[in-house]
């Protein structure tokens, strides 16, 4: 990877609607383990989880009891963008800073598809985390049915310009960007590591229409797997990765984030 030094690559894992607390606590064990033998802690990436709410306490409650809050990075997968109020069911950002969490995963096509969130609905989301000093992760991409009709670059443009309607030029180096193309998330299908390159750099150019965000980060994800994240790390445009299924088992976490760490330190010119 040749990109900004300040871009530090970020590994994230969406747990979606898995894990009760226990198996939270023994995957952070695991995990932690494993971190600690890694020879060179700072070449590692950053690391990101996002829990289910259920668990969301538990995790940050565990990786302060093992000394890695800033380690291992705990968020939630979604969240409401209003204050407060009579919203059965739903989670302030509020309700989420009073529990310490750092991040939010905004938008995820999970969100878009099944619970009818909208592009406008995503911005809100994303102007009330910045609100509240969480960090959003805000996911964006095509369909399958987008991509074959080739609409992607519209679609993609579209997306990103409207998540960030209203921020300041200053929130740019705070959000974080996921092109997650929906046709490769839980198919198997990833993207070609140079057709992923060339869309987030479409996005980073998308985002510099608005702003400076050439300490932006951009996150690939959908289908992402200890055997072909090399690949797409060696990309300049690529900043890390959003990772749902091969985030569920502590080993093939932990070899994402070690093929990142030894990916990133190979590629970038001393
Ligand atoms: C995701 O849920 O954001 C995702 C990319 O899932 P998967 O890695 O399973 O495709």
């Amino acid at each position: 990877m040749t990109s900004s030094p300040s871009r530090v690559p970020l590994i994230a894992g969406n747990w979606k609607m898995f894990k009760t607390t226990g198996e939270t606590r023994d995957f952070l064990a695991t995990l932690h383990t494993s971190l600690s033998g890694f020879p060179n802690a700072n070449q590692l990436p950053q690391i990101a989880l996002f829990p289910p709410f259920t668990a969301l306490s538990t995790a940050m409650q565990v990786v302060d009891e093992l000394g890695a809050s800033q380690q291992i990075r705990i968020g939630a997968q979604n969240m409401e963008s209003r204050e407060n109020g009579a919203f059965t069911g739903e989670v302030s950002a509020r309700m989420l800073t009073d529990l310490s969490v750092p991040l939010i995963l905004v938008g995820h096509s999970e969100r878009r598809q099944y619970y009818s969130e909208t592009d406008e609905s995503v911005n809100q989301k994303t102007q009330a985390a910045l609100r509240h000093n969480l960090t959003p992760v805000v996911c964006v991409g095509e369909t399958l049915e987008q991509r074959e009709s080739g609409q992607t670059d519209e679609v993609i443009k579209t997306q990103v310009i409207t998540a960030v309607q209203g921020l300041a030029p200053t929130d740019f180096p705070l959000i974080v960007l996921a092109y997650e193309p929906v046709w490769a998330i839980g198919t198997g299908k990833v993207c070609e590591a140079d057709e992923a390159n060339r869309v987030c750099a479409l996005i980073r150019q998308t985002l510099n229409t608005q702003a400076n965000a050439d300490n932006t980060r951009v996150l690939y994800g959908g289908s992402v797997k200890p055997d072909n994240i090399e690949e797409l790390m060696k990309k300049p445009d690529i900043d890390g990765a959003l990772v749902g299924g091969a985030s569920l088992d502590p080993a093939s976490f932990y070899q994402l984030i070690e093929k990142t760490a030894q990916t990133v330190h190979a590629t970038v010119p001393a």
